[in-house]
């Protein structure tokens, strides 16, 4: 549902589109599924989504400002259903972007694919952060650090706590039956954010472009199953 759910608001995501339009979307396509938007209520947040743009990085106010062509946008969205929250972040072009931020996007997602074939029985959980870091950095990138992936299941939030950086070999060893939300939050410029005043948002120090892409992912026998995936 959260992949379903996600892809119609990536269609749905033009230039005149205001992102609080988005997250009615995303509320309503929710309720008519007979699921609840997980993040409205959570820690007092408000909306269904949290949609970021450019220099913002996450938990971006759903808001009455219109896309404008060659915004990107980072829309992080969650549900709870029959008790289990499953949880995925996306950013999308508005538009005609610039070839420096298709490239971002680019890399962002690609490390998350890197990283996600790490969520494997044996494996330890830094070998997931290490593979993003790894990843991104030999592209001229950077890695936020404030903000981790984390586990997920009856919770949204659920022990460990998945940094995108770090040396490999360290934390829990995998095993079948672990669910984790891997998100690599990655800058442009510089890994330095702040929260403005609203108390939610967070941007890049520098004003750089940030991009986040996140999946819901089983750990099995068989190797990593992502479940926020179409
Ligand atoms: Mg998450």
């Amino acid at each position: 549902m959260v992949a379903e759910i996600l892809s119609f608001l990536k269609s749905e995501a033009k230039p005149g589109v205001t992102t609080l339009r988005l997250d009615e979307l995303a509320e309503s396509e929710a309720l008519r599924r007979g699921a609840k938007p997980a993040f409205k209520g959570y820690s007092g947040f408000k909306h269904a989504i949290c949609a970021s743009v450019n220099r913002e990085v996450i938990h971006g106010i759903p808001g009455k400002r219109a896309l404008v062509d060659g915004d990107i946008l980072s829309i992080d969205f969650g549900i709870l259903y029959d008790g289990f929250y499953g949880d995925a972040a996306v950013t999308i072009p508005i538009g005609k972007v610039s070839s420096a931020a298709e490239r971002l996007l680019t890399v962002t997602n690609e490390s998350l694919q890197v990283a996600i074939q790490f969520a494997r029985p044996g494996n330890r959980l830094s070998d997931i952060s290490h593979a993003v870091q790894q990843y991104v950095e030999a592209r001229g990138y950077s890695v936020v650090r404030e903000f981790v992936g984390h586990g997920i299941g009856r919770n949204l939030h659920e022990n460990p706590q998945i940094p995108n950086y770090g040396p490999p070999g360290k934390g829990v060893r995998l095993k079948p039956g672990m669910v984790l939300a891997i998100e690599p939050m990655i800058n442009e410029k510089g890994a330095a954010v702040y929260t403005m005043e609203d108390g939610w948002t967070t941007v890049t120090s520098d004003g750089g472009l940030s991009a986040h892409f996140e999946h819901t992912v089983a750990v099995t026998g068989d190797g990593p199953d992502i479940l926020s995936k179409l």
